[in-house]
């Protein structure tokens, strides 16, 4: 059964194994048995609304383990997995574990929330990407409506014909896109102009000074100006929200969503289940 197992899972990422340069077949090869050995993991960080606190969602945040079962943080695995462009498999993997937490608490009878799940560039270059995302969630029996697709806005490395087809396509299937890392780079304000982003997600490091820092906060709050200007249905997300006077601050100028560790860290999805989907927060409400 084992055999078995792996060829489910060669089949489920197969589509993309053509397109891997062949001198990295035996490294895809290596990652699939890994992703089969359950080597990696997926964690999940809140997202809190910031007008009541209560739960809005869950960023996943995918885990290595190492041989010595400790877990090993994804800047020490992804670079290397966008150079050979083996990072798919492991978006795919991720979106396809979310699907299966969403579809074993709905069997639970708790509150829909959406998820976030990060692609990579080289994840959305890949043919097909939204068709093989709308048939992993079909598979979980999971609306593509509870997931969120987060792209960095390192995408400017994209062409932006691509970029307009992978939004439209998104949209089309009912996933919701977020920019990630907004102001963590430069040449990002065109993106806000040319794309429909749902979701725009500041950058940790344009949070991190925001209360010793006059300028931080004049930024963070035209920043999130810019965002409803553009569009006013669309959601800001503060990340890396440490400090209750951060909080604060976003609070006051308007900010929708908080994630960071003043709420949680990113945790396992048991610790997920019992501390932010049980009581009032995770209680089937519709
Ligand atoms: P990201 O998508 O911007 O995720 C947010 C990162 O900020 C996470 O780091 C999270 O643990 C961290 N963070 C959140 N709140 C705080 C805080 O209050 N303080 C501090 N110091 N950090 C905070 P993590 O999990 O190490 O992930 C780093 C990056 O790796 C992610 O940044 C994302 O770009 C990438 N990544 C993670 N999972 C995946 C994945 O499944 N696929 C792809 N392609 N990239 C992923
Ligand atoms: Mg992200
Ligand atoms: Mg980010
Ligand atoms: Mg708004």
């Amino acid at each position: 059964t084992a055999n078995k197992k792996m060829k489910e899972v060669k089949d489920t990422y197969h589509t993309h194994l053509h397109s891997i340069d062949r001198k990295y077949f035996k490294t895809a090869k290596k990652l699939l048995q890994e992703i089969h050995k359950r080597m990696f993991t997926v964690y999940l960080q809140p997202k809190i609304n910031l007008s009541d606190e209560k739960l809005n969602g869950a960023e996943a945040l995918v885990r290595k383990l190492n041989g010595k079962g400790n877990l090993v943080p994804p800047i020490d695995f992804i670079p290397e997995l966008e150079q050979n462009g083996l990072i798919s498999f492991v978006d795919f993997f991720v979106l396809e574990t979310v699907c299966e937490y969403i579809h074993n608490w709905q069997k639970q009878g708790k509150k829909f929330i959406k998820v976030s799940v990060n692609m990579s560039r080289t994840t959305l270059r890949k043919k097909n990407v939204v068709q093989k995302a709308v048939a992993i969630c079909s598979k979980y029996q999971i609306g593509p409506q509870l997931i969120e697709i987060e792209i960095t806005e390192s995408i400017g490395g994209l062409e932006k014909k691509l970029i307009t087809r992978l939004m439209d396509d998104f949209h089309t299937a009912g996933f919701s896109i977020a920019l990630d890392d907004f102001g963590s780079g430069f040449s990002n304000i065109a993106a806000l102009a040319e794309n429909d982003f749902d979701v725009v997600k500041f950058d940790k490091s344009l949070i991190d000074t925001i209360f010793e820092n006059d300028k931080s906060r004049t930024v963070i709050q035209q920043a999130i100006n810019l965002c409803n200007a553009v569009n006013k249905n669309i959601e800001t997300v503060g990340e890396g929200v440490e400090t209750e006077q951060q909080l604060q601050i976003l609070k006051e100028y308007g900010c929708d969503i908080g994630q960071g560790y003043l709420f949680s860290r990113p945790i396992p999805e048991e610790k997920f289940l019992k501390d932010f989907l049980t009581g009032e927060n995770g209680e089937k409400c519709d």
